[in-house]
Order: C-alpha cells, then sequence, then structure tokens
C-alpha cells in the first residue's frame, strides 16, 4: 500500500474510533482536529524507527483504541498484533479493523501483556508503547516478546531523566540496551514527544515474564 492509501486508511480508521467513542469510550479526545494530530500525526513520528528494526512481526503494546499501533501498522505493512487487557476495547477495534478490510494484517490480543510473553517468546522484530508505564517497566514487558536484535520503540511525553536513568540501571539485566532518543514537536506547535529506542541484545538474566503485575506495580531496581 502506498503512503496515500494508508493515510486514507487511517482516517477512516480515526472516523470509526470518533464514531465508537460517542457510546463506547475508547480515546479521550474527540475532537477530529484535535486527533488527526494527537493520534494519527503522533502514531507516525516513530515510523522512522519502526523502519529500522529487523523484519518481522510488530505489536504494539498497552494499544487502547489502537495508538500508535494502526496507524504504524497501515504505513509499515508489518504483521500487526494490538495487545491490550480490556476485552470490550479489544472487541470494538477489531470489529473496526474488520470494517476496513484490514484482518489479514492486523490482530489483536486481548489479554495481559505478561501472558502474551507466556505463549509468543521472542518472536516480534518490534513493539511499541504509548502511555502505558514507565520505561523500567516497559523493559521488562517486552523483553521476553522480543527477538535478538529486536527493538522496543517508546513513545514519551514529559520524559525526566530520572525515569530514564531508572531504566538504564536495570536495562543489560533485562537483555536490553537503549540504542537512541530524538526529541520533536508536533504540528500543533505545543505536544511535545520524545521516542527512545532500545535493542535486544541477549537473553534477560532473571525468569521473564515475572507475575502478572509486578513489572509495573513492583519494578525491578538494580539489586535485583
Ligand atoms: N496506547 C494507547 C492507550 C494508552 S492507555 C494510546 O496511547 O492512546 C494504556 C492501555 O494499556 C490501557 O488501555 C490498558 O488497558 C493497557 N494495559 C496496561 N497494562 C497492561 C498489561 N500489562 N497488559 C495489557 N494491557 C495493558
Amino acid at each position: 500500500m502506498d503512503s496515500g492509501q494508508a493515510q486514507v486508511l487511517c482516517e477512516q480508521y480515526l472516523d470509526g474510533v470518533l464514531e465508537i467513542n460517542k457510546t463506547t469510550n475508547l480515546t479521550r479526545i474527540d475532537n477530529r482536529e484535535e486527533a488527526l494530530v494527537l493520534h494519527i500525526e503522533d502514531s507516525l513520528v516513530g515510523l522512522p524507527e519502526i523502519n529500522e528494526a529487523p523484519e518481522g512481526k510488530y505489536a504494539d503494546l498497552g494499544s487502547g483504541g489502537g495508538f500508535p499501533g494502526v496507524p504504524l501498522a497501515l504505513y509499515t505493512g508489518r504483521d500487526t498484533l494490538l495487545v491490550d487487557s480490556v476485552k470490550k476495547k479489544m472487541r470494538l477495534v477489531s470489529e473496526l479493523i474488520a470494517s476496513l478490510g484490514c484482518s489479514d494484517a492486523i490482530h489483536v490480543y486481548d489479554g495481559r501483556i505478561e501472558d502474551l510473553a507466556k505463549e509468543h517468546k521472542g518472536e516480534f522484530a518490534v513493539l511499541t508503547a504509548r502511555a502505558l508505564s514507565r520505561l523500567v517497566s516497559l523493559l521488562e514487558l517486552a523483553s521476553p516478546l522480543l527477538m535478538k536484535k529486536g527493538r522496543l520503540v517508546c513513545y514519551k511525553a514529559d520524559i525526566t531523566e530520572e525515569e530514564v536513568d531508572e531504566a538504564q540501571a536495570v536495562a543489560s539485566l533485562l537483555g536490553m540496551k537503549l540504542l537512541s532518543r530524538r526529541e520533536t514537536v508536533l504540528s500543533d506547535g505545543e505536544t511535545k514527544r520524545t521516542i527512545l529506542t532500545y535493542e535486544k541484545i541477549g537473553p534477560a538474566r532473571l525468569k521473564l515474564p515475572r507475575r502478572v503485575g509486578m513489572a509495573q506495580r513492583n519494578p525491578l531496581r538494580p539489586r535485583d
């Protein structure tokens, strides 16, 4: 698909989300102009980082209403899995994807990321996460899902050095390494976005996934 077709499908998808949003909450942003920037444009900010990842499957962790997963799936053509534990959201998102004729390439998993990691260890070439957790938790959730040299692309607003350092302190324990960091401002002139990309460099030195909820509620610390 060329980028013109991908953009048309992105907007059709967004319109579907906004329609569903009238009755069921999929996203906080319900103004179309705002959503074009904060959902579609923002989702595509990480496109260069996704394209640099090795070939293979892509999953969007904590996908919610399908962002950034659906726009990235449409623009990259990668075999895509949207992951979220809220079953009702995933059902509505999957019906919408089917209505756009995209079910062959975009799939959903309505469960916990930790459970997906038990079933599909090392299967993914690239992962994204927007508005999901602190970096330290994202590294832990991503590590068991990634193949060697696979990438985790994190979408962050208001990143602090403390959050980056907290993740750095356990990155090598998790077999992960910070590759790049890039800042940008969206076309509204005010929304700041930081993209941090991590690479899976080897196996984690602890058994993953830990029990459901631990990565987010009880993040690893260096002494672990
Ligand atoms: N990425 C979307 C949604 C962010 S909200 C966006 O940026 O618009 C975070 C989502 O992550 C929620 O829908 C929540 O249900 C999901 N989530 C949080 N922890 C999860 C876990 N461990 N497994 C699966 N889904 C999770």
